[in-house]
């Protein structure tokens, strides 16, 4: 079989900053066989055996222990044998091979094993003792949950270049993509981010990989299984305490997002429903990890802890090293609960769309405080209940935290009187974000959030408020510049850099970019970059969050007049930023876009900063800045890489996503203006040529998000009709199409 370039098979990888080789085996879900002869149906499982010759100075893992096995079959090369795997199926098969750096040991007698490649020891080595740190932990608490002991033989974790997926739950040799090694120290947030991928991976150990679904339907059971216990066990087990508050920012709106959109699905589908692997592939989705592991933590909020994880080990310990499916794990749950929860599965698994809980008073003494239910599912949640400070009416204190169950055809659900005498000054429906669902106001709630969130005190209460923003302003119901006016008043006294990440982030490039009418874009962007440098000009010991961070990304990101490119250039010359000590390869590369993105450096500035860095992200991020240039050549020369003939060198995936993130620029609408009727035909021309891979790595870094106009949805919806495309690819387009469609009734209701 031959190397793959493209993440499927045997990937081999050279690494422009050494010359070093690295090859590793995705198999998922469908590509063992292009490495050995196999079925791809997740319930034929079998042992598998490997035997590896490969140079003698490499290190070899797999799923099971490699261990040397002689004679050497030349002077320079050497043979490795790989223990038998208790059955598996095929699409979790691994090898990795290369000279590798590792760090790492043992754990309960167990190999424990880091690996980086060389070019990135130094950042593993800075890593190790906390990647370390958090996979010890999770593995005890995983032990403590499960009555099922660890499966396999080892618990490698290797960080491989190039890697499609973010991480992939191979048993006994957990592969993820080398950007998790931060080559600057990451932020709080990634660092979390990072630490719920491991924990999500080793989750998988169990429940994914010992007991594995029958069929490719009920991917999104193992995905929302492995997300939910990741930040479950992320914040009992380590000191990542906040990760709920991530997940409710950074994850769920997607999930929000996908089941707004015409391509929605339930969460559960049927096996005809998913006949094949293309069809899986589209099920590694926002509704599969977000949406489903929202699903379950409301779940376990009806069953309560215990009689949850009883019914899972009941599960684990049924179908050990076997398949089983979603009635399968209902069965068990029932009995462990006492409850049929085939009727709860049917409203919240078998049905899309997101359900709305409202909150009503009507602000007389003992008036009637209600929660109004629009859909069909059941509800355990809370409703926070919140009265002005006295003496500092912004100031919001929490009253009590009421239980609230929506039975699934509630129309109105009557709050205890308690909560509404005396009249409160915030309702706010699903405190602490048990589950999912669009949240409304009365006028009394909305006017005390907009003068008080940013001192509602949990932080998950805050992140249920942003969400409700931003969904209002989604829905077309708040305008987007009161988003920017809720920022401007409540983002400066943030501490969670959860939530200042993604209010910034949703300002930034939704709101500035797509959102607001083009005139009012320069405005925007100065009250970012002011508000960033206000939070940037925190005292180091007022951030334990890591704010300055979040802040500093944003800043250069927001940069836009002449003072303040003048100040980039001054960071960029001086090595240093007020954030950090060190301004490191990340960051200097991100300056460099933005620099380049104005006009403000050129080609050879780009080929100086390339010359500073020959890894592979620094390669990546060069051609990102090239495509970014404003010159005509400089668009032609990446226009043709996206979409030119066949070369003999496909770029790898990361190369090309690069170029198209660089290409289009909405500071540079009018130069990319004639490139976007362009875009869909091209794009048609690519999925045959190239394939679809290529063309789906064009749909999702290379789609002109920010021309939001109605000529880009003629021309969108011409390219897309009759094109010869695969379902998965069809389904991304159409889901940026249902995006611009939105954000073409926000802006044109924000002009
Ligand atoms: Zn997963």
């Amino acid at each position: 079989m031959a190397y793959a370039r493209d993440g499927a098979g045997l990937h081999r990888f050279t690494d422009a900053a050494d010359g070093e080789t690295y090859l590793a085996v995705h198999a998922g879900l469908d590509n063992a066989q292009r490495v050995f002869a196999a079925f791809d149906q997740p319930d034929l499982k079998a042992a598998i055996t490997a035997t590896v010759v490969a140079p003698r100075s490499w290190t070899v893992l797999g799923n099971g222990v490699a261990r040397p096995a002689g004679p050497f079959v030349a002077a320079d090369r050497a043979r490795w044998e790989l223990a038998a795997t208790p059955p598996i199926s095929s699409y979790l098969f691994t090898i990795v091979a290369g000279p590798y750096h590792s760090a790492g040991g043992e754990h309960r007698g167990i190999p424990f094993g880091l690996y980086s490649r060389r070019s990135l020891a130094g950042v593993l080595d800075r890593d190790a003792d906390e990647i370390l740190a958090i996979t010890r932990a999770c593995f005890d608490r995983y032990l403590e949950i499960f009555a099922e002991p660890y499966p396999f033989d080892s618990y490698d974790q290797a960080f491989v270049p190039e890697l499609e997926a973010g991480a992939v739950e191979n048993p006994g040799c957990v592969t993820f993509r080398d950007e998790f090694l931060f080559t600057s120290p990451g932020t709080q947030a990634e660092r979390q981010f990072r630490g719920m991928v491991i924990a999500h991976e080793m989750a998988h150990m169990w429940f994914g990989d010992l007991v594995t679904m029958a069929w490719w339907n009920d991917v999104w059971l193992s995905e929302s299984f492995a997300t939910y216990m990741g930040f479950q066990v992320l914040s009992e087990a380590t000191g990542f305490t906040g990760a709920w508050a991530d997940f409710a920012l950074a994850r769920k709106p997607h999930g929000y997002d996908a089941d707004q959109r015409p391509s929605t699905h339930p969460v559960a589908p049927g096996p005809a429903e998913v006949p094949d692997t293309d069809a899986a592939l589209s099920s590694y989705d926002d509704i599969s990890y977000a949406k489903g592991a929202a699903a379950l933590r409301q779940l376990v909020a009806w069953t309560g802890w215990p009689a949850f994880i009883a019914g899972i080990n009941d599960y684990l310990s049924r179908h050990r090293f076997g398949s089983a499916t979603l009635d399968d794990l209902l069965d068990c749950l029932s009995r462990a609960s006492g409850a049929d929860l085939h009727a709860w599965a049917a409203r919240w698994l078998r049905t899309s769309g997101v359900d709305t809980l409202a909150v009503r008073q009507d602000g007389r003494p003992a008036g009637p405080g209600l929660v109004a239910h629009a859909g069909g599912r059941p509800h355990q949640v809370w409703i926070g209940v919140y009265d002005r400070a006295p003496g500092d009416a912004a100031e919001l204190v929490v009253r009590a935290r009421f239980p609230v169950t929506v039975q699934a055809d509630a129309g109105e659900v009557a709050l205890p009187p308690a909560a509404v005498e005396p009249p409160p000054a915030l309702l706010l429906p699903n405190d602490g974000d048990v589950s999912y669902c669009k949240v409304r106001f009365d006028p009394r709630s909305w006017a005390a959030l907009t003068s008080g969130l940013g001192r509602l005190p949990d932080p998950l209460s805050r992140a249920v408020a942003w969400n409700a923003a931003r969904d209002l302003v989604r829905d077309g119901e708040l305008p987007a510049r009161r988003y920017l006016g809720l920022m401007a008043a409540h983002l400066p006294a943030e501490t969670d850099a959860a939530i200042a990440g993604a209010v910034l982030g949703f300002a930034r490039r939704t709101i500035a970019d797509r959102y607001l009418p083009r005139p009012q874009r320069g405005a925007a962007l100065a009250d970012l970059f002011g508000l960033c440098e206000t939070l940037l000009g925190r005292a180091a010991g007022e951030d334990p969050g890591g704010i300055r961070q979040v802040a500093g990304h944003g800043l250069i990101d927001s940069a836009s007049r002449p003072d303040d490119v003048a100040m980039l250039r001054s960071w960029l010359g001086a090595g240093r930023w007020p954030g950090r000590p060190d301004l490191d390869s990340r960051l200097r590369w991100q300056i460099v876009l933005r620099l380049a993105v104005l006009g403000a450096v050129g080609r050879a500035e780009i080929e100086r900063e390339a010359g500073q860095d020959p890894t592979a992200a620094g390669q990546h991020s060069a051609a990102r800045c090239r495509a970014a240039l404003p010159g005509l050549d400089a668009k032609q020369s990446a226009w043709t890489q996206m979409f030119g003939p066949d070369v003999a060198d496909e770029p790898s995936s990361y190369q090309l996503a690069a170029t198209a993130e660089g290409f289009w620029q909405a500071d540079q609408a009018d130069l990319v203006a004639g490139y976007v009727p362009r875009y869909f035909p091209a794009l048609a021309d690519v999925a045959v040529r190239r394939g679809p891979a290529v063309a789906r790595v064009l749909v999702k870094h290379g789609f002109p998000h920010h021309a939001v106009a109605a000529a880009t949805l003629r021309a969108a919806e011409q390219g897309q009709a009759g094109a010869p495309f695969p379902a998965s690819l069809r389904r991304l387009l159409a889901d940026q199409l249902d995006d611009l469609r939105r954000a073409l009734n926000v802006s044109s209701a924000s002009g």
